[in-house]
């Protein structure tokens, strides 16, 4: 349960004063829908209202705070459109005040003829006289301290005034309780930061830009409890997890023995020490959860094959859950004859296997019949039962859920799990999203990988493109050609796509060229693929369908159009496709000029080197850490307050705060514990407290 002194902050914001119904959804939109979401809302911006100059030196274009003398109403004529101006003077000359659709009455009282206001405002100039249309602050004299300061600036939605979103998150964080110190105190004292409500109160009353930075002491200490957080979050699931027993599955590696010697090459070192921390976290009787991690190309796939026959030999099953059909059935045929090799029967299962088909599958599943099943979502259905699940390989996790996850583990009991990904996560975000999960990484390339040659060239030297496309399929080579990706719009991407297919088509004939997106139907788009893999084709036009998995080694070239659209982890994908065979590859990004200082900066990493976890560190630079994935698809925590381009020492710093805080009390319980617990719940990340015993 959430502990009482956080209440008043998760009340909806229509509890703060002055916040009706029809402002909270603007509010909502803005920040989010409760009390707390407004404490997070930085300002992003300041308006400094000190400076007071006499009128004969107000800067037109200056914010300024006035001292003003009301001099006579001019109300607007009841015909037409003038506004309603208000003339006020100081002893240096004077100044029109300017309303449109002004309510009389209201101006009257705000501002009577012969008294002293303070009036704060842009200075602006009408022919040669001064005015302020719409004063951004009228009050009495004596309100002249109050106003002569600096407001910070908040994010807004259309229809909400500054005032009101500032007013609203000042209220919230009046509302912010005092709460017990959650940080080690060596470390805050080291830190120099002040306590969270002193912190979140400096960051909302900034005096100067720069104490907008994210490098202050109360932006940091801020990061570093919404960090915390996180991590004691992924701690206690781990803690949890630790505390289920698991099982120990080892086979002899009679299996394994029969499929690697029908393989075509040698396993890589890394794949070999691999399948070694694989098979040790297999065999001890603890849940496996490990992260498979390897650039494209680096043959992850074979390692997931071993990693399943390890279950196999220990007479249970094995599944592998892909993201897209294209994706398990290719795993599927590389995985198939292995698998016979080895004598175990494989399966595959998609959403197109229906009726008997699918039928006969789930009952060979069910009795135990099939070792290994490869598929897709399908596998995640309820009447997918299986007879013994040992372990759960997840390919290119990204795209899956959490839920997901968990889904097929709990079709086995306590099923072993292995995440497999070819996105070079950075250190960073795989902390930010497991914790300190175990990771095998496959650092070498398979043997015999040539460089491939990446080429940055403008849309305007298409033509020579073309020209590249045409000499590479003449010697026998294969082409991608991916079409550029138009942000929330399928089918403006499907346009491009079928606009450059008719182009390229009608060049080279259609025989030659394919066309693959995702709305085409599945049996369709295996045709097209099926062409492409036997060579038929020599281009094959694509939205960003291809983007992950597919290999095809005859495959030498990748044109990428508007290239400056895509995310450099996402090229690296795209071209990760080729470079797989015997010839000399060539990437073509094709940009549109001329390109931003920062467009330039990427694609220039992408021209300069190869390796995915670089291009991953450089992309995490370049862009921040939320657009790195697409937040929405990555399953990624989104922070609110921590910048992990910025703060990265401080979440290593959280990751080892929060791992020694629960190795000396498990159960958060002590005094320490109790903050811990209010931290969790301050931070939303409660879910997880119920993993712990007592409260
Ligand atoms: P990933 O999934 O890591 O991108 P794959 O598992 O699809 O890579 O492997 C890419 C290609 O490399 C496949 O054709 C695979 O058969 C091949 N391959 C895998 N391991 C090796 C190896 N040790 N030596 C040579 N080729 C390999
Ligand atoms: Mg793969």
């Amino acid at each position: 349960m959430r502990p009482e002194i956080l209440f008043p902050l998760f009340a909806p914001v229509t509890s703060l004063q002055g916040v009706g119904p029809r402002f909270a959804k603007l509010i909502e939109k803005a920040a989010g829908p409760q009390v707390v979401d407004l404490l997070w809302h930085m300002p992003a911006g300041i308006i400094d209202r000190r400076f007071s100059p006499k009128l004969a030196d107000a800067p037109e274009g200056a914010i300024v705070t006035l001292t003003l003398r009301v001099d006579k109403h001019f109300p607007s004529p009841a015909a037409g459109k003038r506004p309603y101006k208000v003339r006020c003077r100081d002893d240096t000359g004077f100044i029109h005040l300017v309303f449109f659709r002004a309510k009389a009455d209201y101006l009257k009282k705000a501002l009577p003829e012969g008294e002293v206001r303070v009036v704060s405002g842009r200075i602006e100039k009408f022919g040669d006289e001064l005015q302020m249309t719409h004063p951004d602050h009228i009050a009495p004299l004596d309100d002249v301290l109050t106003l002569k300061r600096v407001e910070p600036v908040y994010p807004m939605t259309a229809g909400l005034t500054p005032r009101i979103m500032g007013k609203a998150v000042t209220a919230a964080v009046e509302r912010a309780p005092v709460l017990d110190e959650w940080i080690e105190s060596r470390f805050v004292a080291k830190q120099k930061w002040a306590p969270w409500r002193d912190a979140l109160q400096r960051a909302h009353n900034p005096e100067e830009e720069s104490d907008l930075l994210l490098t202050t002491k109360w932006r940091e200490r801020l990061a570093y409890d919404e960090l915390l957080a996180n991590q004691l979050a992924l701690a206690l699931v781990r803690q949890h997890q630790r505390r289920q027993r698991g099982r120990s599955l080892s086979g002899g590696g009679a299996l394994r023995a029969k499929a690697i010697a029908s393989l075509p090459f040698t396993l890589t070192n890394s794949q070999m020490q691999a399948l070694g921390e694989i098979a040790a976290d297999m065999g001890m009787d603890l849940r496996m959860l490990r992260l498979l991690q390897g650039d494209v190309g680096s043959g992850k796939t074979v390692v997931a094959l071993l990693a399943m026959l390890i279950a196999v030999e220990a007479g249970a099953q094995a599944a592998l859950l892909a993201p897209t059909e294209i994706l398990a059935r290719q795993h599927f045929a590389t995985i198939a004859p292995l698998a016979e090799a080895a004598g175990v029967p494989a399966a595959l299962l998609t959403g197109r296997d229906k009726g008997k088909a699918r039928d006969a599958i789930l009952a060979d599943l069910a009795s135990g019949k099939i070792g290994i099943v490869v598929g897709t979502h399908a596998l995640l259905q309820e009447d997918v039962d299986f007879k013994d699940l040992g372990l759960a390989v997840v390919d290119e996790q990204h795209r899956f859920g959490v839920h997901q996850r968990v889904i097929l583990a709990e079709k086995g009991a306590a099923a072993d799990m292995l995440v497999m990904t070819a996105t070079p996560i950075p250190r960073t975000l795989m902390l930010t999203a497991y914790g300190d999960l175990d990771v095998s990484r496959l650092t070498e390339k398979p043997a015999g990988r040539k460089p491939i040659d990446t080429r940055a060239v403008p849309l305007g030297r298409m033509e020579d493109v073309v020209g590249a496309v045409s000499r590479a399929i003449d010697q026998g080579g294969q082409v991608y050609w991916v079409c550029p990706l138009i942000e929330e719009s399928e089918v403006v991407d499907l346009a491009n796509a079928e606009a450059r297919y008719r182009d390229l088509a009608q060049r080279f004939g259609e025989k030659r060229v394919g066309l693959i997106h995702g709305r085409q139907r599945a049996t369709e788009r295996d045709r097209t693929m099926a062409a492409f893999v036997a060579g038929e084709t020599g281009v094959l036009v694509a939205t960003t369908v291809i983007e992950v998995g597919v290999d095809v080694p005859n495959a030498s070239v990748m044109v990428i159009e508007h290239a400056e659209r895509f995310g450099l982890a996402q090229l690296h994908q795209l071209r990760g496709r080729i470079g797989r065979g015997a010839r000399a590859s060539t990437c073509v990004l094709l940009y549109q000029a001329p390109l931003g200082e920062t467009a330039k900066a990427r694609l220039k990493v992408l021209r300069d080197t190869d390796d995915g976890f670089r291009i991953a560190e450089e992309d995490l630079r370049l862009r921040g850490a939320g657009e790195l994935l697409g937040t929405r698809q990555s399953g990624l925590p989104a922070f609110r307050l921590a910048d992990l381009a910025v703060h990265d020492e401080l979440l290593k710093a959280a990751r080892d705060d929060a791992t020694l805080a629960l190795e000396r009390d498990p159960n958060l319980t002590g005094d320490r514990g109790r903050a811990l617990r209010v931290l969790l719940y301050l931070f939303e990340r409660d879910a997880v407290v119920r993993t712990l015993r007592s409260g």
